[in-house]
Parts: C-alpha cells; structure tokens; sequence
C-alpha cells in the first residue's frame, strides 16, 4: 500500500468526468488500498478516484467503523432533503451548507465485480453523494448555498449535527 497525493480543488482533474471501471483486476485493487490509506491518514470518511488523481468511477466511504469500497456507483432512488455542512479533502478548512436527499438507494459493483444494493440515510447518504458528485467534475462548493466563515461557526454546526444523530438513535 502508498499514499497518494491528494489533488486540490483548483486543479483541472477534478473537473473532469471519470470513466467505468470494466477490469476488476490487481491494479483496481491497488488503487482502493491506496485511497483507503490516503484517506485514513488525513483523516476523510470519503474519497473519490479523481482525488488521487485517476479518473475511473471508484469510490471509499468510512461508514460505521466500516470501509465500503464503491465502484461505477448509481443512485437508483432518493427521497427527503437535509442540510448539512460538508467538507473535502480536496479543500482543507473550507466548509459550506450543502442540501442533499436525506435517504439513497446505491447499486453498485464490489471490487470482485460483484453487483450489490445499499440504503443509505444521514451523514452516510450526504458523503455517498458527495463522492458520487466528484466522478461527474461536480464540486462541494458549485452547490453549497452558504460558505462557513468561521471555526465558531463551523463547531456550532457540528454541535447541532451531533444532536440529530443522538435523537436518531433513540
Ligand atoms: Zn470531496
């Protein structure tokens, strides 16, 4: 396994549209043990391919203690709306209100090639959509409404979220 060098947000490659990925060989699998250190050591809960710098339509979310690996991922339903602040590895200490479906449904394919479905709701739902919007050149800050400006704010915001997950859960 390596790390990889996070691309940043005002370079090119993340404007780009990744490609299917139709090999489920050794080299794809390289390439998810590598993004799934990278995002380990800087401390993400996603990252998209075209992060590292390749631009195939692979992406690894931190669910849960769990790391799911997602590849050429669809979203095949959604209902509701949430408004969150995200942020992105891509752009560190930037952070915007960004409106998402509150519950997805994902088809998408394992890194033995193996199709499998997955419902997602909450924080998980927001970073699968965040990740899918990065294979497709789609930013966190095309769609933000309102820019964090400062870590006052941002710890209030984090503050509010962890209450709704705690309401959640009982
Ligand atoms: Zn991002």
């Amino acid at each position: 396994m390596a790390l990889r060098r996070v691309v940043t947000i005002e370079e090119d490659t993340l404007r780009k549209k990744s490609r299917e990925v139709t090999v489920f060989d050794d080299k794809l699998w390289v390439l998810l043990d590598d993004m799934q250190q990278t995002m380990d050591k800087f401390g993400g809960v996603g990252l998209a391919a075209p992060q590292v710098g390749i631009l195939r339509r692979v992406i690894v979310i931190e669910n849960d203690d769990e790391m799911i690996e997602f590849i050429n991922p669809l979203i095949t339903s959604m209902k509701g709306k949430q408004r969150e602040v995200e942020g992105c590895l891509s752009s560190p200490g930037e952070w915007w209100y960004v409106e998402r479906p509150e519950q997805i449904r994902v088809r998408a394919w394992n890194r033995h090639g193996k199709e499998f479905n997955i419902d997602a709701d909450g924080v998980f739902a927001i970073t699968i959509c965040h990740e899918i919007d990065h294979l497709n050149g789609i930013l966190f800050t095309d769609i933000g409404d309102e820019r964090v400006e400062d870590e006052e704010e941002l710890e209030k915001a984090k503050r509010q979220r962890n209450r709704k997950r705690k309401k959640k859960r009982r």
